[in-house]
């Protein structure tokens, strides 16, 4: 009796389970429930340019410069609608650099034409274990370090640790290129993102520190003020996001 009632009540839950996640299918799937869930949602109009909030746009702030070697980011997909992402910011800065989306680049054609071009010396920047240190060079030997009739060509990989090293590990055609990395001078001042390691830096920093040792007279620091901008303003977001959440709810 005791085993009857108790396997009875299991099939009663589990019924009402079924039921329960058929209500929340229907919820899901119903156009009129989900039209009125979405439009109690406030829409987020976003910059067509660089992809952020237009709240937190600041196109307005970019200021364009050129730089002799290429820069070519990397970018994870996880990276391109995070509104704390810094690789559009520093690819609106550059003119001349190029921005790619992806995670594996073995078949990827742009990746693939810019390593097979005779005229390239494609290096990624990544502080992997045989990675060449910029910092430990002196200043007028940096660019002796590379061919000099041919174009240096810099990827940088855009992602979090994890994700630029899986990056790194699936993309052969990258994994095989030399690898350069710097000694951060300072720590990451990048306050809304907490970095997995002391010396991690965010890439529009990472650019910034680059270009200082190979080609400091390039305006490299607009893209330092640009990025505290950034910061300042999704703090300043995020605060008076944070005071409405907090508020009280007036009920009608
Ligand atoms: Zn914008």
């Amino acid at each position: 009796m005791d085993e009857y009632s108790s396997r009875d009540l299991g099939f009663k839950e589990l019924f009402n389970i079924l039921i329960i996640f058929h209500n929340i299918c229907k919820l899901n799937t119903n156009p009129a429930k989900r039209h009125s869930m979405k439009t109690s949602l406030p829409v987020r109009a976003l910059c067509v340019k660089c992809l952020k909030a237009q709240v937190t746009c600041l196109c307005r702030s970019v200021k364009k410069f050129k730089t002799r070697f290429q820069i070519v980011l990397l970018q994870h997909p996880m990276e391109r609608r995070k509104a704390i992402g810094t690789a559009r910011m520093t690819h609106l800065s550059i003119e001349n650099s190029k921005l790619i989306c992806g995670k594996d680049f073995n078949d990827h054609s742009q990746v693939k034409a810019l390593i097979a071009n005779p005229d390239h010396h494609c290096v990624v920047l990544f502080p992997g274990l045989n990675s060449f240190n910029l910092s430990h060079a002196p200043q007028n030997e940096r660019l002796n370090l590379f061919p000099s009739q041919k174009k240096l060509v810099v990827f940088v990989i855009d992602g979090t640790w994890a994700s630029a090293k899986r990056m790194l590990r699936d993309s052969e055609n990258l994994l095989a290129l030399p690898q350069i990395c710097f000694t951060p001078q300072k720590l990451s001042e990048y306050k809304i993102r907490q970095q997995p390691m002391k010396h991690c830096v965010s890439t529009i920093e990472a650019v910034h520190q680059l270009l200082g040792l190979l080609e400091p007279s390039v305006p490299a620091d607009d893209l330092l003020v640009l990025f505290r901008e950034m910061v300042e303003l999704q703090v300043q977001h995020f605060n008076r996001n944070q005071v409405l959440e907090s508020s009280p709810i007036e009920l009608p």
